[in-house]
């Protein structure tokens, strides 16, 4: 039986960039090393997959052990649909016209079939549509007769109570009317994919928005290495389409801007850009600095886990759950490290808060990065708490125009700390630190909550830093 050419995310990566399609396919080794970050994204999903089963128990799996085994459970799901003692197939296998699809949930209904694809998600994104229109047209192709084509995610409003209830935590929406309609653009799109992987070199696409949306392209390294680390791509006081027409109109830098449209903002980030410094306001900063001005306060560092599925009473999906906390106390004299982990707690939801509690109580300020969790979850689960004493130093160095020419990477506090405080030594990227805390906790404890003592030193280090620099 033929081999498929395309799966569901080669066929998404061909619409975010046909280059990329091909070289994921031709070049793979010029792929940039995956971030962290990314790949703590790529780990969902799977388990509310498995979870929704429930909803409609009894089926039978065709998962595929194998990428070998495709072609063998395909056969095997057609010969499944054609028993009439299965009612449910969980991951059937399906192949139409050189592009191979599985589908979570098929449900007999009659005569006809009812298909569902389950998102871990909260909402419905374009990506999440082109993928089920993909679906169905290989369904269709296989002459599937169905009774409704569904995407099931998650509802964010849903209560966790005394008991989880499935019903109640997926939402089901119908696509079929719209997947239906869009069944030769589904075709012509598989088309343009398949020729694109039948050229001998990549196909000549500039780099361009679609770099970065709606996934952070792993082909940046080399598509972007010609680009002068000097160039107006990096400047984001121009919006990113202007960047690009620019850019590739031969506008490569800003001083070949006409000057009526060289405003201030883009002037100040091209003087740190051409110098590889960064930018700051000082009168803003010295004003937000003011706020955390003081010799008792502390720098914070929590690491969560967001289960999609609420695992505590009155919880919602994805609501944060602390998994560790470490602050560096300061008074002025001395300071002092405080640390807490989930591993050693029955109830790891009340002894983090009462952690964060006693931590209040200590302190006059506290001193975050990029940490957007934080604050949501005290106004909501510990009102009590004075929540104004909480400082995000990102949103306050942000508040003050901050501008720093990262090149294709996210600012984070190892980027910042990296380029600013000499002899850095290197921060290990909290997704790795919850995945270790999350596999092993009894054997990572030590190494992770020693990591965490290095990331609000170094916090400590890059506060002190800007409040003398500046
Ligand atoms: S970096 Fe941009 S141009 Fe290159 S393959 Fe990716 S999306 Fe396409």
């Amino acid at each position: 039986m033929a081999k498929h050419l395309l799966s569901k995310s080669t066929y998404i990566r061909s619409l975010q960039c046909q280059k990329s399609l091909y070289l994921h396919k031709k070049r793979p080794f010029l792929r940039d090393k995956m971030l962290a970050s990314q790949l703590a994204k790529f780990r969902r999903g799977t388990a509310v997959g498995v979870l929704a089963r429930d909803l409609f128990p009894g089926g039978i799996d065709m998962t595929p052990g194998s990428p070998s085994q495709y072609q063998k459970r395909r056969v095997e799901t057609l010969e499944a649909l054609q028993n009439p003692d299965v009612d449910v197939i969980y991951e059937g296998v399906f192949q139409h016209n050189e592009v191979l699809i599985m589908l979570d949930i098929l449900v007999r209904e009659d005569q006809k079939w009812r298909a569902i694809e389950v998102k871990s998600s909260l909402k419905l994104s374009e990506t999440f549509m082109q993928d089920a229109f993909l679906q169905y047209y290989v369904l269709k192709g296989n002459q599937l007769e169905l009774s409704d084509f569904e995407l099931m995610y998650i509802d964010k409003d849903y209560l966790l109570g005394s008991q989880l209830e499935l019903d109640k935590l997926f939402i089901g929406q119908s696509v079929m009317l719209e997947a239906e309609a869009h069944l030769e653009q589904t075709n012509s799109q598989i088309e343009a994919a398949k020729e694109t992987l039948l050229l001998k070199n990549s196909p000549d696409i500039k780099i361009g928005v679609q770099c970065n949306y709606p996934y952070p392209c792993d082909f940046r390294g080399h598509c972007w290495k010609k680009v002068p680390t000097n160039s107006l791509l990096y400047i984001d006081a121009i919006p990113p389409n202007k960047r690009f027409e620019l850019y590739h109109s031969g506008i490569e830098n800003v001083s070949q801007l006409p000057k009526e449209q060289i405003t201030t903002e883009i002037l100040a980030q091209d003087k740190a850009l051409q110098a590889q410094t960064y930018h700051l306001n000082p009168e803003k900063f010295a004003f937000l600095e003011a706020n955390i001005s003081t010799s008792k306060r502390s720098f914070i560092k929590v690491l969560y886990k967001q289960p999609a599925i609420p695992e505590h009473e009155n919880t919602k999906p994805y609501t944060p759950q602390f998994l560790a906390i470490t602050a560096l106390v300061t008074d002025g004299k001395k300071q002092e490290f405080h640390s807490w982990d989930c591993s050693e707690y029955p109830d790891q939801w009340q002894a983090g808060f009462e952690f964060l509690a006693d931590l209040w109580s200590k302190t006059k300020v506290l001193i975050s990065f990029k940490d957007a969790q934080l604050r949501p979850l005290l106004e909501e689960f510990m009102p009590h708490l004075d929540s104004s004493k909480l400082f995000d130093f990102w949103e306050l160095l942000k508040s003050a125009d901050f501008y720093f020419p990262v090149i294709n990477t996210e600012i984070d506090l190892e980027a910042l700390c990296a380029f600013i405080i000499e002899k850095h030594r290197p921060l290990k990227h909290e997704a790795w630190l919850i995945k270790d805390l999350t596999a092993s906790p009894d054997e990572n404890r030590e190494n992770v909550l020693s990591k965490l003592k290095s990331y609000v030193s170094s916090l400590n280090v890059l506060v002190n830093f800007f409040e003398t620099k500046n």
